[in-house]
């Protein structure tokens, strides 16, 4: 496994790779791997004959100066789990190789500056004003702006995303289809751990009491998706809301059933029409996220 942290270095290497006709298999993370991430990795070598994996905590996309400076960051073990997973090469870059002080400077690490969008790259319409959207403001003008960055330097073949973060998977599809990127998005299901909370990096900071009390988002939205079609989506929602607030520890951001494609809200069943219950909240210092598709 190669260990990169030049952009050069890592266009050289890759332009390598393609020169003897491999496919270049792309999965972005943040680092902290767990289950989760491995499984985007195990696709990926299933499908493509060399792996790339990025790790880079991406301070554009933080509207949270304290989440961003307590991130949890395992680099060696990231490369060790990598490693054992059979991905080839690891592009780990300093902040510096990915943006200019400009570009930094600009941003300031708060969103409201929306230096990328104003550009008009891209229009995201409401997929980016929605659910996440609402809550984290500017939040997925970083995500863009580092995965587009990161295409750029790669350019895969396939790129491996998680179905845990649905409204980034969307915004990726979005950016991917506007830029005419000619990258395959494959979408991962979420893995989960034995009592269903979501495998996250920012678990790590939940204590194994909080983990416990965790544990009530996911069995909500299993019981969403078990009442489907039998109540109506307000009392879904109702019930939903009622559950989780009940939970002193959790202080809810949003529960939203929404259409699949465009993460608007539903308010009725349509035919043909998918939808996903989606969820977000507070436990302690940590924010949590889940989904499932209904
Ligand atoms: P992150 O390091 O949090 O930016 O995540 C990197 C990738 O791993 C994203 O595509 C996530 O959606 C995906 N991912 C994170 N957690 C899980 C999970 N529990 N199951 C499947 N994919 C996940």
């Amino acid at each position: 496994m190669i260990i990169l942290k030049s952009k050069f270095e890592t266009k050289k290497i890759i332009s390598a790779f393609k020169n003897q006709q491999h496919s270049i298999g792309f999965i972005p993370t943040m680092g902290a791997l767990h289950k989760g991430h491995i499984s985007l990795i195990n696709k990926a070598k299933s499908e493509c004959s060399i792996v790339i994996a990025s790790i880079f905590v991406n301070p554009t996309q933080f509207n949270n100066l304290n989440d961003l400076k307590n991130y949890p960051r395992t680099f060696e073990a990231d490369c060790i789990m990598l490693e054992k997973a059979g991905c080839n090469v690891i592009f780990a870059p300093e902040i510096a190789e990915m943006y200019s002080e400009k570009e930094l400077e600009l941003k300031n690490l708060k969103i409201e500056d929306k230096a990328w969008t104003e550009g008009k790259l891209v229009d995201f319409g409401t997929l980016e004003i929605v659910m996440e959207g609402a809550h984290r403001p500017g939040h997925f003008n970083g995500v863009a702006q580092i995965v587009s960055k990161l295409f750029r330097i790669i350019e895969p073949d396939k790129t491996y995303f998680g179905q845990k973060d649905f409204q980034q998977l969307a915004i990726i599809r979005s950016m991917v289809e506007q830029l005419s990127m000619p990258i395959e998005i494959i979408d991962c299901p979420i893995l989960r751990e034995p009592n269903g909370l979501a495998m996250s990096s920012r678990n790590e900071r939940l204590t194994t009491e909080q983990r416990k009390t965790a544990a009530l988002i996911s069995k909500t939205l299993f019981q969403v998706k078990n009442f489907y079609t039998s109540k109506s989506i307000a009392e879904l929602k109702k019930f939903a809301e009622q559950q989780l607030n009940a939970e002193p520890q959790f202080k809810l951001e949003y529960f939203e059933i929404a259409d699949v494609n465009t993460l608007k809200p539903a308010s009725e069943y349509k035919a043909n029409q998918k939808l996903i219950a989606c969820v977000a909240l507070q436990l302690g210092e940590i924010r949590l996220i889940d989904n499932i598709l209904l």
